[in-house]
């Protein structure tokens, strides 16, 4: 068994945040590690939590399509989420989809950086501001700040991109709903990856 398989393991019995109590699954993330680019979402939704995949929803197939737009494919990246459980607001009696409180992101680095430490990226994308402001500075701006590269201690480099699921608001309001930008963004961090991938070793 890999420590990324032992890791998920312990995951799957997580009670340190409120989240366990309603979570059909934990989502602890699939996709191939040894190619350098690591997408980090927001949390498991309905499907998500369901099926005990990431992005395996609406929202999920709109980044499907990005990442095929962008010249790859899901296999060639490796996708989790900065809270492995799905936060909603059950006051209604129906779960409605909510983003993760900061206590409940804080909660979930303790499965998130020793998975980032197995996962040794070269590049992380950041999908929606709620993973950007976890991994790269707590008062990221996604809309003016998406697709810069940033300082991260969790990899060589880090960039940022709109959430599927704010495009796919936005997609009923006018045009693409920034689908180009997502798929810009993916381009440029699977680029990026590809190159440091390329680099020497260090020191020699
Ligand atoms: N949204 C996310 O941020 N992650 C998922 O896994 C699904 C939807």
């Amino acid at each position: 068994m890999t420590d990324l398989e032992t890791l998920a393991q312990a995951a799957s019995t997580c009670t340190r945040c409120p989240l366990a109590e309603r979570r059909r699954n934990v989502v602890f993330g699939e996709g191939d590690p040894t190619l350098g680019l690591v997408l980090v979402g927001e949390g498991p939704g309905d499907s998500e939590d369901a099926m005990g995949r990431p992005f395996v929803g609406r929202a999920g197939q709109l980044l499907d399509r990005a990442i095929v737009e962008a010249g790859l494919s899901r296999e060639q990246v490796y996708i989790t989420n900065t809270v492995k459980c799905r936060a909603a607001d059950w006051s209604s009696g129906k779960p409605v989809n909510r983003a993760p409180t900061d206590e409940e992101a804080d909660a979930c680095r303790q499965w998130l950086l020793p998975q980032l430490e197995l996962l040794k990226p070269l590049v992380i994308l950041c999908v929606g501001a709620p993973s950007a402001r976890n991994l790269i500075k707590r008062d990221f701006k996604i809309t003016r700040e998406r697709g810069l590269y940033f300082p991260c201690k969790f990899a060589r480099t880090a960039i940022a991109t709109l959430h599927p699921a704010y495009i796919l608001r936005q997609m009923n309001i006018s045009g693409d709903g920034g689908f180009g930008l997502l798929v810009a963004d993916i381009a440029k961090a699977w680029a990026a990856a590809t190159r440091l991938k390329a680099e020497p070793p260090k020191g020699r």
